[in-house]
């Protein structure tokens, strides 16, 4: 998907409407049009990139900025007792728009939105293999 047909960038453009809640040079942050809660914000970064691990880390840093003061104003004004700070990335992390973005969603007690995922245990040895192979890679 190129940037022309990327619909966060076209609200960055103005060429479709958004229900902004924040807006600056860095950054724009909108109510998400299918909320899992009321509340339900995205914060994106103007640039387009892809993924995460894309964005230049001082532009992270911009981000998550902004990200930590908007999720507190959510979290009053939704009068929350939570909120998950989300980034799918990628298709198999359930990625449908492909411009880096971030979901805060508020909380409350008992809401049954999320439950604690499935985990396990690594078997004997895996965990430092594990380890290994990713900081091979940093
Ligand atoms: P993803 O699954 O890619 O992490 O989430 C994309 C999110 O963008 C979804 O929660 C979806 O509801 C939201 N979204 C998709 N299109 C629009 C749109 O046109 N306007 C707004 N406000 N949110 C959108
Ligand atoms: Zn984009």
């Amino acid at each position: 998907m190129s940037v022309e047909d990327c619909i966060f960038c076209k609200m960055v453009a103005g060429q479709i409407p958004a229900t902004k809640i924040y807006e600056d040079e860095v950054v724009l942050s909108f109510l998400d049009i299918g909320p899992i809660s009321d509340g339900h914000t995205l914060v994106i970064p103007k640039q387009h990139f892809e993924k995460l691990h894309e964005c230049p880390a001082e532009l992270l840093g911009q981000v998550f900025t902004r990200i930590g003061k908007i999720a507190g104003a959510i979290a009053t004004a939704m009068d929350s007792d939570g909120y998950n700070l989300l980034c799918n990335n990628g298709k198999a992390a359930g990625q449908l728009v492909k411009h880096l973005h971030f979901h805060i969603v508020p909380r409350s007690i008992g809401d049954g939105i999320f439950n604690r995922w499935p985990s396990f245990k690594y078997e004997e040895g895996k965990i430092e293999e594990v380890a290994a192979a990713i900081r091979k890679n940093l």
